[in-house]
């Protein structure tokens, strides 16, 4: 549910700007080269790419069905996609004087696929995977990450590099004033069966983080021959993340930029977790919700539509089966579908039809989507739906079918008006509901009564 989150939310942004006529590249992905991912292959029996290979068609698939319009799907296994620019980054820290090798010795947690500290354990155990971690003392490399704390620091205070919302700002700036330390960049090849070799050093794996977050830059073609994406998209205008993650990309990622002499991303939207019924979702408890499932029983619209007006960017969010079943009924079978119904007709009943309206005009001028510009992607939806609201109380107050009998030419102009305001809500709805959209829009235009209810009731 957390990647479908993410992602979704990405794709909505996305479409926003597209429809703005914002030329927008959209990229999504995968993080394989882990050692977790070695773990978990063995234990089902499989060889590592055969694993990973299953894993990423499972994304693809379920990206695929929320309709997530995606320009690229970067894998970090891909050798000749993400490999090169993610060892020219690795190159260009070495001349900038930031990767040195150290000895290092501490507690390894498969788990975190980190180093973690005495302190963080409890009875000898990491208490989130409970299990002992390994005592490691290895060379690795290290990246001098504490040399670029304090202009970090300055980009983040200044939203050069924007983090948003202001309380996730706020996090990583006490984080960043706490001292930033320097960290393993690379693990001995031989205890990291998957990864990209260290440039000049066979002997050295680029470790983890390393290695993920250059996806960014190489998914866009840095460090290969043909790099024009990467000229003309980089610097990203957004990343969107979730909050777990914050550290990484706000302090390790642009500390990998600068070292590499490369301009930060604009921004990152930092979102919350979903937790379902106020508790993580976790199979021991049975509250899991699988989008898969959602999607198979309510339509991959319902889904998108939740995620996006039910859950906060800003905060953590919540969803049971019953939230969602309960939104469904109310917001979609009762509200925008019947009012769909309702209003089609009315306008089929009665011969009434009008121009269409310009849609992309509509994405540019409404008030609804102002909240797009700060992506509370919720905010947007409940005005949205506050205007179909207010078509719904239009229809009950001016009650046009009744009309009809003693005000024909009154009643037409009551139906004109929520044709224009179909085409208004259409148009709203592009971003977040494309097939919704698309749908009311070919009915209204053909001016035909949809055949059977665009939301069934649950
Ligand atoms: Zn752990």
């Amino acid at each position: 549910m957390g990647h479908a989150y993410t992602t979704t939310l990405a794709d909505i942004i996305a479409r926003y700007h597209r429809l703005r006529d914002v030329e927008t590249y959209l990229l999504v992905g995968a993080d394989e080269n882990t050692e977790k991912v070695v773990r978990a292959a063995e234990a089902a029996g499989k060889g590592t790419q055969e694993y990973l290979d299953g894993i990423v068609r499972g994304f693809q698939d379920l990206f695929s069905k929320l309709e997530i319009d995606y320009d690229q799907f970067i894998r970090t296994s891909d050798n000749g996609v993400h490999w090169p620019g993610a060892m020219e980054i690795w190159r260009r820290m070495v001349r900038s004087g930031d990767i040195e090798k150290r000895t290092y010795s501490g507690l390894y947690c498969v788990g975190h696929e980190s180093f973690i500290t005495e302190k963080d354990l409890v009875d000898g155990k990491c208490p989130e995977h409970n299990e002992e971690p390994q005592k490691v003392s290895e060379e690795n490399y290290f990246f001098k990450l504490s040399k670029y704390s304090k202009r970090i620091e300055e980009k983040i205070k200044s939203d050069e590099l924007a983090i948003i919302p202001h309380a996730r700002k706020n996090e990583i700036l006490a984080l960043i004033a706490r001292g930033l330390e320097d960290i393993s960049f690379s693990r001995p090849a031989e205890k990291m069966s998957v990864g990209i070799p260290v440039p000049d050093d066979p002997t050295q794996k680029i470790y983890v983080w390393g290695d993920a977050l250059a996806n960014y830059a190489s998914a866009l073609g840095f460090g290969r021959e043909n790099d024009e994406l990467f000229k003309k998209f980089w610097p990203a205008d957004l990343h969107v993340i979730g909050k777990d993650i914050l550290r990484f990309h706000a302090a390790i990622w642009p500390g990998m930029l600068m070292s590499a002499g490369l301009p930060l991303p604009k921004s990152i939207l930092v979102h919350g977790f979903i937790t379902s019924g106020g508790k993580k979702m976790s199979k021991s408890l049975g509250n899991v919700i699988d989008p898969n499932a959602l999607i198979a029983e309510y339509g991959a619209e319902a889904v998108r539509y939740y995620l996006a007006r039910h859950i906060s960017p800003f905060e953590d969010g919540d969803m049971t089966q019953e939230s969602f079943k309960g939104a469904y009924n109310a917001d979609l079978a009762n509200g925008l579908g019947n009012l769909v119904s309702r209003v089609l007709k009315m306008a089929v009943t009665n011969g009434v039809s009008i121009e269409e309206e310009k849609l992309n005009q509509n994405i540019s001028s409404a008030p609804e989507l102002a909240h797009m510009e700060s992506y509370e992607v919720n905010k947007a939806g409940s005005a949205i739906w506050g205007r179909i609201q207010k078509m719904d109380q239009y229809i009950q107050v001016e009650q046009p079918f009744k009309k009809i009998k003693a005000d024909l030419e009154g009643a037409k102009k009551d139906i004109r008006y929520l044709l224009a305001e179909l085409y208004a809500v259409v148009a709203l709805l592009r971003p977040i509901m494309p097939e919704t959209s698309k749908t009311i829009l070919d009915l209204v235009r053909k001016n035909k009564m949809p055949e059977s209810p665009l939301f069934p009731r649950k």
